[in-house]
C-alpha cells in the first residue's frame, strides 16, 4: 500500500498541527474533522503533523470510557448505538463513534461507521461519528483509530464507542484499544447461540443477547442464561472479572441502560490503578503495532524487495526455490536497500 492508499487526503500540505489542537481543545467540529483526517492520512509529512498535534493533545489526560462493541453483521450494533448513543447525551455525556472495519480495509465499502446507519445520533450535536477509514491495511485502520481516540478526547467527548465487524483479528484490535469490550450476541430458536465465536467470548468483559423484544424475550432470556452457565466454566476463576449475560433491545431500548452500568461496573472492577495499567500496556502494545505496520509498508515499498519479490514467485510457485529461501532472499534484499 504506497502513500496514494491514503484514507483521505488532508490537502496539500499539513496544516499548523499546533493551532489544529487549539481548535481541537476549544471544542470546534471543525477542527476535529481536520484534526482526524490528517492522524488518518499516510502521507509523510501529515504523519509528521500527525505527532506533533498527538503529543499537544494527548497532554489534556482525560478519563473518558473507551467502549468497544463488536458482533457480526445484523446483530444490531448500529441500532444499538443509536440507542445508546442517546441514552448518554441525553445525560449530558458527549459520544464519540468510531469503526474498525476491516471489510472496508480489504475492499473499500464500509460495513461500519456510515453515518446514514445512525441517522438520529449523526443529527446530535453532542455526538460525532466517524466512518471507518476506507483504505489501509488493518494495522493502518488500527493505528488511525488509536489516535483518532486521542483527537476525540481532546475534543471533549467523554464516551468514546469504537465499533468492529467480528471479522479476523479486528475485535482483537479494537480490545486492545478500550476499558471494556461488549459481545452482542442473538438468541435462535431452541437455545443455540447465533453468531458467537469462542476467541471473542474469551476477551468480552460483557455479553449482551439482543433483540430481546416482542416474541424473542423469553428464548434471548434462555440464551442468555445457558451463555451465562457456559461462561462460569471458562471465565471467572479466582477473584478474576465474570462477565456478566445481559439481555436488551436496541429497538425499543429495553436493556440498554443495563447493559452501559454493567460497562462501567466492568470498569470500576478495575479501578484507577488497574485502569491506568490496562492503559499503559495498550500504549506499549500500540507502539508495537505501529512498528509491525511501518515495516510492513516499507517492505512493500521497497525497490529491491518488489524487483526479487517477481522474479522468486514465480520460483516458489514452480516449487524451484523452498519458501524459506525465498524469504531469506526478500529479508536480504530488505536490508541491502
Ligand atoms: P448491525 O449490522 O449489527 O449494525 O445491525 P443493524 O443495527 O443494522 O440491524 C440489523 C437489522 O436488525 C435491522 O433490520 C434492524 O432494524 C434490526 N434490529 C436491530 N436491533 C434490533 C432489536 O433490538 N430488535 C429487533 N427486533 N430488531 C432489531
Amino acid at each position: 500500500m504506497g502513500d496514494e492508499g491514503a484514507p483521505r487526503t488532508a490537502g496539500k500540505t499539513a496544516p499548523d498541527p499546533q493551532q489544529l489542537a487549539d481548535e481541537v481543545l476549544s471544542g470546534s467540529r471543525t477542527a476535529l474533522s481536520r484534526a482526524i483526517t490528517l492522524v488518518e492520512s499516510t502521507r509523510a509529512d501529515h504523519r509528521a503533523a500527525a505527532r506533533v498535534l498527538l503529543t499537544a493533545l494527548s497532554s489534556s489526560a482525560t478519563t473518558a470510557v473507551r467502549v468497544g462493541i463488536t458482533g457480526v453483521p445484523g446483530v444490531g450494533k448500529s441500532t444499538f448505538v443509536e440507542a445508546l448513543g442517546k441514552e448518554l447525551t441525553s445525560h449530558g455525556h458527549r459520544v464519540g463513534v468510531l469503526a474498525v472495519d476491516p471489510s472496508s480495509a480489504r475492499t473499500g465499502g464500509s460495513v461500519l461507521g456510515d453515518k446514514t446507519r445512525m441517522p438520529e445520533l449523526a443529527a446530535n450535536p453532542a455526538a460525532y461519528i466517524r466512518p471507518s477509514p476506507t483504505a489501509g491495511t488493518l494495522g493502518g485502520v488500527a493505528r488511525a483509530t488509536a489516535q483518532t481516540i486521542t483527537v476525540l478526547e481532546g475534543g471533549g467527548y467523554d464516551v468514546v464507542l469504537v465499533e468492529t465487524v467480528g471479522v479476523g483479528q479486528s475485535e482483537t484490535t479494537v480490545a486492545g484499544m478500550v476499558d471494556s469490550f461488549l459481545l452482542l450476541g442473538l438468541a435462535r430458536s431452541g437455545d443455540q447461540l447465533q453468531g458467537i465465536k469462542k476467541g471473542v467470548l474469551e476477551i468480552a468483559d460483557v455479553v449482551a443477547i439482543n433483540k430481546a423484544d416482542g416474541d424473542r424475550v423469553t428464548e434471548a432470556k434462555a440464551a442468555a442464561r445457558d451463555l451465562a452457565g457456559a461462561l462460569r466454566l471458562v471465565r471467572g476463576g479466582d477473584g478474576a472479572w465474570r462477565p456478566p449475560v445481559l439481555t436488551c433491545s436496541g429497538l425499543t431500548g429495553d436493556g440498554v441502560a443495563g447493559v452501559w452500568k454493567a460497562l462501567l461496573k466492568h470498569r470500576d472492577f478495575l479501578g484507577a490503578e488497574g485502569l491506568a495499567e490496562k492503559r499503559a500496556g495498550q500504549r506499549w502494545e500500540l507502539t508495537w503495532a505501529l512498528v509491525r505496520d511501518e515495516l510492513e509498508q516499507r517492505l512493500r515499498r521497497s525497490p529491491s524487495v518488489v524487483a526479487a519479490a517477481g522474479r522468486l514467485r514465480q520460483e516458489v510457485l514452480a516449487d524451484v526455490t523452498p519458501a524459506p529461501s525465498a524469504a531469506d532472499v526478500l529479508l536480504r534484499a530488505f536490508d541491502e536497500d
